[in-house]
């Protein structure tokens, strides 16, 4: 067994006569009062101390302080020459950097040296030898042949993770932690028990190391690493709980951890939170990269999380996202766009530089990916590197009428060339792909190849905000009215002629401004524009005024924020005018996972439960006996009552409801 305790000798005969003694010897520093020191003094026993003022003579009745930068056993020393019978001097100890008493030095009557054994005080860390006898029968005394045991002492020095911010050192599960502990004095070889313990979502599980021995080496340096994957019961938690559907942001990980030394007996630890070394926690980007390894696919690297680009490009509840230039592809792909032109009939129409494409889905972190039902959860959209596209109609004016060009057979087709300069390009209705310009597409959804994360800057130009409009929404429960009013000033060329509304959920319109018409596909978006083809164009909205009257109702009454767009026309030229888009309440689901309720037995025989989901939709009922094999026993539309009658019979049956995805109301994949 390896000894640690090895003591000290300090007697003073190494240094000249005449040493101003401070910290000569490592571990212990040696002072005096104001303006005095101690000295080395050649004796007639060989070196010893004494005091004296600074600059002047060597008196030996100042005080002496030694302090131990670690605390020591057995302390003892010489007094030198205590001649005088009584107090001489007094001793001042202090334990564990605490005064805890005063020992007085009784004089010998007498020439000679005297012991001095302060063994009987443990862990001191400061010895203040005062009140020296000021008699011309005592001249003084010096001290020498100081032995003492330094008490290792632990502390946790460094701890370092993949990623440092402020104060938080971050991770994720599979990350390396490394942390240091060192012993002070250093010593080689000595036992240090290092445990960790689970902080939020990771409390209060077990697995994680646990008086785990790593020896310190020559510096005195114990060396320890864990990653949080290596415990088995952590993984099926993280695989389990949280691999789940939510729109709620996930609470950050953390650790606490000790190191402990177990020295003669007495438990020296060390926690991390005690250092000012900063926390062991998740920060918002790797909470939100967790998620992924939670639903096991690849996990995107801190350089593609960003902070949020706002609610048009961000779907996640966090306040970062990821995204491999969402903002500079949007921005090329609008471009692209408004250079299109448009063959009808026998005219060559351009697509208006004004014109406006809005996103209606970004990014998605993984559980809100899976709360609205995608069945891909390595979707491009979840690392930031796909978008879904509407394009926004116009009118143009043929043969002298103002005609609202069409939606399907018109706009999707540029909007799809225009989006295939960026990546792959694909018209889909919900999840399901369509053909590009079939009736049924609600969006073009475009992806690319990662390549090297771009700046994410806002491209100014890309959203042209040209027009000053802006809109209100009155929700009563599912009901949502929307006024829209032209800002303009009185002098302005533009009036409002079409509003684009993004929504999330299933509805219909229930009404719209005199003068007005709408397409939509009671799902995803509705088109209002002005049915008036020719000037002075009734119906539209002038400068300075506003107009209420759209509306629309869904099954649901969540809310989120999403795209619209309000289009312009200059009578004057008869021709489209710039837009405006922005973002505002309009229904959306918050998840399609379904909610099972009210189970127990009806009339006390059948087994029975009720499934809530999003109304109107489609979800399928399954059972098994072994929870690893479903089959399906019933398909019908939330919410409903289901009662199984064959129930009472065979053995234990579970079951299930699983969303149908439907391809004129799937969320997008
Ligand atoms: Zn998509």
């Amino acid at each position: 067994m390896h000894s640690f305790a090895e003591s000290v000798f300090i007697g003073f005969d190494d240094l000249p006569s005449g040493t101003l003694l401070t910290s000569q010897y490592p571990g212990v520093i040696f002072s005096s009062s104001q303006g005095c020191a101690n000295y080395v003094y050649s004796f007639s026993t060989g070196n010893i101390i004494c005091t004296g003022p600074i600059g002047g003579s060597i008196d030996c009745v100042r005080d002496t302080y030694i302090d131990f930068t670690s605390p020591v056993n057995n302390l003892t020393f010489f007094a030198i020459e205590p001649n005088v019978a009584g107090v001489d001097a007094q001793f001042r100890i202090f334990q564990n950097n605490t005064y805890t008493t005063t020992i007085d030095l009784i004089g010998l009557g007498g020439a000679g040296n005297e012991f001095v054994d302060l063994s009987a005080y443990a862990h001191i860390t400061r010895l203040e030898i005062v009140n020296i006898l000021q008699s011309p029968l005592e001249n003084g005394i010096g001290w020498d042949s100081f032995s003492f045991t330094p008490v290792p002492t632990l502390s946790i020095s460094s701890l370092q993770t993949p990623s440092t911010t402020g104060n938080l050192h971050s991770f994720i599960a599979t990350d390396t932690i490394t942390l240091q502990a060192k012993v002070n004095p250093p010593n080689q070889g000595m036992a240090v028990k290092w445990t960790v313990m689970g902080i939020g979502p990771a409390g209060g599980i077990s697995g994680f190391p646990r008086d785990q021995i790593q020896n310190t080496d020559g510096g005195g340096v114990s060396t320890f690493t864990f990653s949080p994957s290596d415990n088995p019961a952590f993984v099926t938690n993280r695989r389990t709980t949280w691999a789940t559907a939510s729109t709620a942001a996930n609470d950050p990980i953390g650790f606490e951890v000790i190191a402990e030394l177990d020295s003669n007996g007495q438990s020296n630890k060390s926690s991390l939170s005690a250092t000012n070394l900063g926390s062991l926690l998740q920060d918002q980007t790797d909470t939100l990269r967790e998620e992924y390894y939670d639903f096991n696919v690849p996990v995107p690297s801190r350089n593609v999380i960003v902070p949020s680009l706002g609610a048009t490009y961000n779907e996640s509840p966090y306040s970062v996202q990821a995204s491999v230039d969402l903002p500079g592809h949007y921005s090329a792909i609008l471009s692209a766009y408004r250079s299109s032109t448009l063959i009808i009939g026998t005219q060559s129409i351009p697509i208006p530089s004004t014109a406006n494409v809005v996103i209606s889905s970004a990014f998605r972190n993984p559980r809100r990916n899976l709360a609205i039902g995608s069945v891909h959860p390595n979707s491009k959209h979840t690392v930031g590197q796909a978008l879904d596209l509407q394009p926004v109609p116009t009118f143009a004016v043929i043969d002298g009428v103002r005609t609202m060009l069409d939606l399907h057979d018109d706009f999707y087709p540029a909007l799809a060339t225009a989006a295939a300069t960026q990546g792959t390009a694909i018209a889909e209705q919900g999840a399901v792909p369509v053909s590009i310009g079939d009736i049924h597409e609600n969006h073009i959804h475009v992806q690319w190849l990662a390549g090297t994360p771009q700046a994410n800057s806002i491209v100014a130009a890309a959203i042209q905000n040209a027009i000053q409009s802006h809109a209100a929404a009155l929700i009563l429960g599912g009901d949502f009215s929307y006024t829209v009013f032209n800002d303009e000033p009185a002098n302005s060329s533009f009036q409002l002629n079409a509003f684009h509304l993004v929504v999330n959920a299933p509805f219909s319109v229930t009404s719209s401004p005199a003068g007005w018409s709408f397409v939509t596909d009671n799902f995803s978006y509705v088109d209002w524009f002005c049915s008036s083809g020719v000037a002075p164009y009734m119906g539209d909205i002038a400068p300075g005024t506003s107009m209420q009257g759209f509306s629309i109702h869904s099954q649901v009454s969540t809310s989120a924020s999403l795209s619209f767009v309000m289009s312009s026309w200059n009578p004057g030229t008869a021709s489209s005018g710039p837009g405006y888009m922005d973002t505002i309440a309009s229904p959306s689901i918050t998840t399609v996972v379904p909610q099972l309720t009210n189970i127990g037995l009806s009339s006390g025989r059948d087994f029975q439960f009720s499934v809530s989901g999003i109304p109107g939709y489609s979800y399928t009922i399954q059972y098994s006996s072994d929870l690893i094999n479903w089959a399906p026993i019933l398909t019908t539309v939330a919410p409903f009552n289901f009662i199984d009658p064959n129930s009472a019979v065979g053995p234990s049956t579970f079951y299930r409801a699983v969303f149908v995805p439907q391809p004129s109301t799937a969320p997008d994949d």
